[in-house]
């Protein structure tokens, strides 16, 4: 993306150009839920997105005239006091929705696992499946839930915005310190420390867990924020984890269903959404943002710019080059690993077919020699709306895929097949049964969905965002805050919309 950039002088459109609180750059889950936070509150808010139509990756792929939701199917953060709950309460949507039970399943060549949000019910499956592992996993349960609840008393403490000014800053210090007083604080955060510093691999082993609870646990957690047991500490084990007893959600209509809502909502509240409009570059002026230009060339004035674009995106040019001491500041690009690209196949298969525990979401490890990561994975999803996606000779759409590393060589032939075998896993014969089958690369879903990239993660380290709420939406450029699935812990919507309510709040604070 070419860099748009005007320092220190206005364009020369700039005295025309309509001016707004705030410009939002991008329409996927996170640029809507900022945008239609903020109008909700009064302030003038104009959403730019480049496709035709928003949602980003929640957009269905329509094949043959079936419609697969391939992307985001179930939603964490359901909960009462969850993120989307929270979310949708605020903009005063009521979306007709399902709960999401088992909130996951897992199938190994000759294992098969549900993980429902009652842990009460996970004791069947651990007893029919891996009995000599069942002290193993409640002590590991155990450990899990005192530690996230360890880590919420103490993110409990901190504000929820970083505090502003040096006064308030001190004060806030002192506060953290007076507690930190407490033996009890003492101890949390003491454990806490303990439990980064120690992979989760390490804790199964101590625990015991056999091969197969490992595997099952270890694509869980690939799934949910894409590290493997030896990357990912305990504590953040422990988050991502609790996601599955969280509560989650099939949306009717799918994950769409909720993108139209909330540009529905925003255009409702007085916000401008426009569309097939590419943003090519912020704009600039005295070392501070003040707006965007689009491709075609027009200045769009605002005090703030959001940008929910794909950190290769944003870092490839969306912001303007640092100068002089600026570029000594973090970069941009710092804390984002381009980690994984997605493939998928999509399968139309007749409704009878299909065994009835098959839920929304299926973990397929291909290999059980191997480590349930990368390419050894794959998802198998139904579309989320029987009534909409069943046709009239009774089909559903299905959706297999996986996620695998950017520089993984792609050949159709032996994609489809691995996918297919993924299939064959949880639905034997499904090839035979199938009434339409397509397979689509990275490229393909890369131009659908507005991205480079199925995921990147936040910074390696989970040091550098627990306990520091609000920071990773921040970018070089006084003026310009980052949303999406880039910028917070975890890759799941409901991660995305906590990042979007709290930026959200930051700006209605500000402007
Ligand atoms: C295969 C797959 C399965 C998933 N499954 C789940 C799941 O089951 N549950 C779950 O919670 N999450 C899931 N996720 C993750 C979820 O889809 C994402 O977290 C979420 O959709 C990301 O939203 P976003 O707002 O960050 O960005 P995106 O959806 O990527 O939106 C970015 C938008 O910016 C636009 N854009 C880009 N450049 C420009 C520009 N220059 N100017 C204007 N607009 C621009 C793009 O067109 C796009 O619309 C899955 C993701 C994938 C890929």
């Amino acid at each position: 993306m070419k860099l748009a950039e005007a320092p220190d002088a206005p364009p020369g459109n700039g005295a025309a150009a309509r001016a707004f609180d705030v410009a939002v750059v991008g329409a996927g889950i996170g640029g809507l839920a900022v945008a239609a936070l903020l109008a909700r509150t009064g302030r003038s808010v104009v959403l730019l997105e480049r496709a035709a139509e928003v949602g980003g990756a929640c957009q269905p792929i329509v094949r043959a005239g079936y419609r697969f939701d391939a992307g985001a199917t179930f939603f964490a953060g359901a909960g009462p006091r969850g993120a989307l709950t929270t979310l949708l309460m605020r903009l005063g949507i009521d979306l007709p929705r399902t709960a999401c039970d088992p909130t996951i399943q897992t199938a190994l060549p000759r294992h098969r696992l549900s993980f429902s949000r009652d842990p009460e019910r996970w004791w069947p499956e651990i007893r029919r499946e891996v009995p000599d592992d069942e002290p193993g996993w409640r002590s590991l349960l155990a450990e899990l839930a005192a530690l996230a609840s360890d880590r919420d008393g103490l993110a409990a403490a901190l504000p929820a915005l970083p505090p502003v000014g040096w006064r308030a800053r001190l004060r806030f210090g002192q506060g953290l310190a007076r507690q930190y007083l407490f033996s009890a604080t003492r101890q949390a955060a003491q454990r806490l420390r303990k439990a980064e510093e120690t992979p989760l691999r390490a804790t199964l082993a101590r625990v015991g867990l056999g091969p197969v609870s490992q595997q099952a646990l270890e694509a869980c957690l690939w799934y949910l924020v894409l590290r493997d047991a030896d990357e990912c500490s305990t504590l953040e084990a422990a988050l991502a984890l609790r996601r599955l007893t969280e509560g989650a959600m099939e949306v009717s209509g799918g994950p769409m269903a909720l993108a139209s809502c909330l540009a529905a909502r925003l255009r409702q509240d007085g916000g401008e959404v426009r569309l097939l409009t590419e943003v090519a570059g912020c704009l600039v002026e005295r070392g501070h943002a003040s707006g965007v230009i689009t491709r075609a060339g027009e200045t769009i004035r605002a005090r703030v710019v959001v940008t929910d674009v794909p950190p290769p995106i944003l870092a490839q040019g969306l912001l303007p080059e640092r100068r002089g001491w600026l570029s000594r500041r973090l970069p941009i690009e710092e804390p984002w690993q381009s980690l994984a690209v997605t493939q998928i196949m999509v399968l139309a298969v007749p409704e009878a077919y299909l065994p009835s525990e098959l839920g929304g979401q299926c973990l397929v490890v291909l290999d059980a020699g191997r480590p349930a990561t990368g390419e050894n994975l794959a998802f198998v999803r139904l579309g989320s709306d029987r009534r909409q996606e069943q046709d009239p000779k009774g089909l559903r759409c299905l959706s297999v895929g996986r996620f695998v590393s950017p520089s993984a060589p792609t050949d159709a032939e032996s994609l489809a097949q691995a996918l297919m075998e993924a299939a064959e896993q949880v639905v034997p014969g499904i090839g035979e049964a199938a009434a339409y089958r397509a397979v689509l690369p990275s490229e393909t879903l890369g131009d659908l969905w507005g991205r480079p990239l199925a995921s990147v993660r936040y910074a390696p380290d989970s040091r550098q965002w627990l306990g520091r709420r609000g920071l990773p939406h921040q970018t070089t450029w006084p003026g310009v805050l980052a949303v999406g699935e880039g910028t917070y812990p975890g890759r799941l919507i409901s991660d995305v919309v906590e990042g979007a309510i709290e930026v959200a709040d930051r700006i209605a604070m500000a402007v």
